[in-house]
């Protein structure tokens, strides 16, 4: 077969532009070599439906080892005594939960998109809140943070059955404790979606939502630093509260539930080469070496986001536990939109983002978000934050002058083939 030059110039292309641009989107990270090769192996070749030793198709022998090592590593990781890595993505991981703890139309209560929570919480564009009832609570304008007693108040009003906490962009930490109280004041199942902070999560940074939450889902691609895709945790099993069936009537405990929910629910054959790429960077978090970039990205955030409020930025809630912050451009008459675009010219990648009761569209905006979790993997420490936010500021103040915007660029990428990758 012909090499298809044209998709592997493109790919060259998409590895230079990681290699000379500073990369702060919060989502984002840059696996191990080891974890692509995982990645890009011959696993990619096998169908295996079902779970280790229960599958639908033969041959499954090898993949089982790997996926059985998944799970493992991935119980040891969070402390947890049950783990799905089957999941294709963290939006799947949560539909496969909301599938095994829902009756279509249940009431749920989530945390507001436009207050930093995600889509799959309930949003009238996604399924989440397309097939249940979804509510929202959400962040104070004075403070930027989760009023819980507020949160408590909403769930007693609408009896949630499922009760999810997490976000996209927030940038404080939450109270596991206060959310499960309140959970079983309304007989609700508590999901925390850590998608974002699971690295810092995991090395004990941050509270531990596995303590108190019924069912925690994540990405692996973000803090994290695995390849692409979805897990779901539990501490502990648990009956299912809502005397919730399988098809063929029976009563099953939520790990079978869930399980499902992924296979046959909402997946078909699991991608065992990804599953293979989540083992190996289980492994790498398991690691000291993990430790101390998970303890950087958190002293690189605390420190940028110092260096933007001297600078005259406003941050909700007005600075960051984690690994994100959420900037209000509104003082700095600039909106998001124009801010990312304005950074993209100097290969600066960060996004536009929705503020707290922002009156600008999603495709507008009035705020960015900002992360660091790759420029952390890159080897930048908190002398590097200050000069990245330096460059923010300066390409931002001279967002309509190109020759500035040129200089600027240059000076980047001239400072980031320093800090190899790859
Ligand atoms: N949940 C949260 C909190 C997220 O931030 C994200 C991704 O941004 C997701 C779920 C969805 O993950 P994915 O893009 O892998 O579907």
């Amino acid at each position: 077969m012909k090499r298809d030059q044209v998709i592997f110039d493109l790919i060259a292309k998409e590895e230079n532009r990681q290699k000379t641009g500073i990369e702060l989107i919060a989502s984002e990270n840059f696996t191990s070599k080891q974890v692509m090769e995982a990645a890009g192996s011959v696993l990619t070749n096998k169908y295996a439906e079902g779970l280790p030793n229960k599958r639908y198709y033969g041959g499954c022998e090898v993949v089982d080892e790997i996926e059985q090592l998944a799970i493992d590593r991935a119980k040891e990781l969070f402390g947890a005594n049950w783990a799905n890595v089957q999941p294709h993505s963290g939006a799947q991981a949560n539909a496969a939960v909301f599938l095994a703890c829902l009756n279509a139309g249940d009431p749920i209560l989530g945390f507001d998109l436009s207050h930093g929570g995600h889509l799959t919480h309930g949003s009238p564009v996604n399924f989440s809140g397309k097939l249940y009832q979804p509510h929202f609570y959400g962040v104070e304008e004075e403070t930027g943070l989760i009023d819980y007693d507020k949160v408590e108040a909403k769930a007693l009003e609408v009896k949630p059955k499922l009760l999810i906490c997490g976000a996209s962009a927030y940038s404080r930490d939450w109270d596991y404790e206060r959310l499960r109280d309140i959970a079983d004041q309304v007989g609700a199942i508590l999901l925390a979606d850590i998608s974002h902070p699971s690295g810092l999560i995991a090395k004990g940074l941050l509270n531990d939502p596995l303590e108190y939450c019924h069912v925690v889902t994540t990405t692996t691609h973000k803090t994290l630093r695995g390849p692409r895709g979805g897990l779901i945790l539990m501490r502990e099993d648990f009956d299912n509260p809502f005397g919730l069936k399988t098809p063929k009537g029976e009563l099953r405990k939520m790990s079978s539930l869930l399980d499902s929910g992924v296979f046959p629910g909402t997946q078909g054959g699991p991608l065992e080469h990804i599953i293979a790429a989540k083992a190996v960077a289980f492994q790498e978090a398991l690691s000291d070496e993990y430790m101390e970039y998970v303890l950087q990205v958190k002293k690189n955030a605390s420190v940028m986001a110092e260096e933007f409020v001297s600078l005259g930025y406003k941050l909700i809630s007005g600075g960051t536990d984690n690994h994100l912050m959420l900037i209000d451009l509104r003082n700095k008459d600039i909106t998001g939109k124009l801010a990312e675009e304005t950074l993209g010219k100097v290969d600066i990648t960060i996004n536009k983002n929705m503020v707290p009761f922002d009156t600008r569209s999603p495709f507008v905006t009035s705020g960015m978000r900002v992360g660091t979790a790759a420029v952390t993997t890159r080897g930048l420490n908190e002398v590097d934050m200050k000069k990245i936010v330096g460059f923010i500021d300066k390409a931002l103040s001279n967002h309509d002058n190109e020759s500035t915007l040129a200089e600027i660029k240059k000076e980047v990428n001239d400072w980031m083939v320093q800090f190899p990758l790859y």
